[in-house]
């Protein structure tokens, strides 16, 4: 036994785990509310949203984006457990909630990318440096290396990001101006990623502006493909 399972076992002990959404003693999830969460079983179109299974770009679509793929965990559907659950993350890093994730990122990737090789690499959706004093973290970031380590992935934090005003906040046609020119390459990456393969990781993906803006800034060094994988798409 491990020392870290053993300090695990005393904790649970002492603090037993409560379901996030429905309080009841038995884990971080209860089984009755981890049903609820419905895994995606078929991808779509990231644009047109038409069923292609993979989840990558129609022809009609494809022109019009600087990514391939987009694979999806869960649906959203304002679910409210997986809403919880991402709160919970991001503000509490609950480890079971981080294992949870990203064996469900492992699973829907490996059913859904097909082109697994060793020029793959993992690249997180980049935060700003004022919204990450205001955080404390990335979560994408945090998915990203947890998941590359899991997959025995190279992990590159290749991107960043110019401070603008909060996406969320913003109406659809205001988020796409407000994004224009305001995530980019580091400087030490521009000769080092031709012809790879990315795996961009975000937590939440809405509106698809953002990780466009990042696939734009990646295809500067040259990558040859770009699957972004994110845990839902919300509104
Ligand atoms: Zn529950
Ligand atoms: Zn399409």
């Amino acid at each position: 036994m491990s020392v870290v399972y053993s300090i695990d076992m005393i904790l649970d002990i002492l603090f037993p785990k409560r379901c996030i959404n429905c309080g009841k003693f038995e884990d971080f999830l209860c089984l009755n509310c981890k049903n609820s969460l419905k895994v995606v079983g078929f991808q779509r179109c990231p644009n047109c949203k038409n069923k292609n299974f993979c989840g990558k770009l129609c022809d009609k679509c494809v022109e019009n984006f600087y990514f391939d793929q987009l694979i999806l965990c869960f649906l959203y559907d304002r679910n409210t457990v997986l809403q919880k659950l991402v709160v919970n993350f991001k503000y509490k890093f609950l480890r079971s909630i981080n294992e949870f994730f990203i064996s469900t990122l492992e699973n829907q990737f490996s059913k859904f990318f097909y082109d697994l090789n060793k020029n793959v690499i993992v690249v997180p959706v980049p935060m700003s440096r004022e919204k990450m004093r205001l955080r404390g973290e990335n979560h994408a970031k945090i998915l990203a290396q947890n998941f590359a380590k899991k997959l025995n992935l190279n992990f590159c934090d290749a991107l960043w990001r110019d401070h603008r005003e909060d996406q969320a906040k913003l109406k659809r046609i205001d988020r796409l101006i407000n994004l224009q020119n305001s995530i980019f390459l580091k400087k030490e990456y521009v000769n080092c990623l031709n012809d790879k393969t990315v795996v961009l990781i975000d937590d939440i993906v809405t509106t698809c502006s953002t990780v466009n803006e990042c696939s734009k800034a990646l295809k500067m060094a040259n990558i040859k493909y770009i699957c972004v994988l994110a845990l839902a798409r919300g509104h």
